[in-house]
């Protein structure tokens, strides 16, 4: 529900559960996992605004850390585009379309005004199609409240490496998915990745250049760091677990799929 929080569909609260009143008879520990030692079975966890450290020993381990955005050290991108990975990610992104509304009525110089109207998403995956779609409802919803921005000025742009969109459900709900995409104004350029972000501009493979002031990036995610320090078997940073999803040769030590 991130891309309602970020089309103004959602307030954050509502989509949030407090783990300590769902769950009440679990010691809750909120904290950065910084180190595992499986071989005294301990975690190093920092906490609070100072980091402070604190080791906790464990009979069972469960890894279930999810994954980080991968940006894949596309130059300009980690430093200027913006996430779709958690609820604050969500809430800064719905105020950035809201700011660059504000910024463009106030715009004379034709150019800066199309860039700042432009929104682009890079991954035509669930979260980008998810992003994109709100990004569209939430700019051309607003326009009534701008009454200097013209709707023929807002460019909301879909980036996907792939030849269909949604890959995850099959070509048939892809091309539908495009389809209502467009009629929606978004315009979606398939077969393409992007290569840079610099100065506003997303520079693209297929040779294309789009001056934008927002890229979100929904292009690729990749496991938890941590696990490389692990003594675990890896594939593609992911841990190889066994039938009862334990980690390689280390009984007790178990990964999420
Ligand atoms: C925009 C968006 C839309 C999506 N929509 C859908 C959808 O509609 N349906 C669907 O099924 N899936 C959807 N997904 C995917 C879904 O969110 C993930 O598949 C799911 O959250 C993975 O669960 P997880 O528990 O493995 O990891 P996560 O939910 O990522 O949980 C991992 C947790 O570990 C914590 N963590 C990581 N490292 C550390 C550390 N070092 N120390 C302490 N804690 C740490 C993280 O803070 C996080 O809380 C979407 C994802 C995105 C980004």
């Amino acid at each position: 529900m991130l891309h309602e929080v970020a089309a103004g569909d959602l307030e954050p609260a509502h989509i949030c559960n407090p783990l300590r009143k769902l769950f009440r008879r679990v010691t809750i520990l909120t904290g950065n996992i910084e180190a595992i030692d499986l071989a005294t079975r301990s975690v190093t966890i920092a906490y609070g605004s100072e980091a402070l450290r604190r080791e906790l020993p464990y009979d069972h381990l469960i890894l279930a850390l999810g994954s980080e955005t991968n940006y894949s050290s596309i130059p300009g991108v980690a430093e200027n585009a913006m996430g779709i990975k958690s609820l604050g990610d969500a809430t800064l992104l719905r105020a950035a379309v809201i700011a660059m509304l504000e910024s463009a009525s106030l715009e004379i110089d034709a150019e800066r005004r199309k860039r700042m109207l432009t929104f682009v998403v890079a991954g035509g995956g669930f979260a980008g199609v998810e992003t994109i779609g709100a990004i569209n409802d939430l700019a051309r919803e607003s326009l009534p409240h701008y009454g200097r921005i013209n709707s023929r000025e807002v460019r909301v742009v879909l980036i996907h490496g792939g030849k269909v969109i949604l890959p995850e459900l099959g070509e048939a709900l892809g091309l539908y998915a495009e389809e209502k995409l467009r009629k929606r104004q978004v315009d979606i350029k398939l077969g393409a990745r992007v290569t840079a972000y610099a100065d506003g501009v997303v520079h693209c493979d297929d040779g294309e250049s789009i001056p934008a002031g927002t890229l979100v990036w929904a292009a690729g995610v990749s496991p938890s760091p941590i696990l490389k320090s692990l003594p675990f078997e890896l594939s593609k940073g992911r841990v190889v677990v066994n039938s009862t999803l334990e980690g390689s040769g280390l009984p007790g030590c178990m990964g999420s799929r």
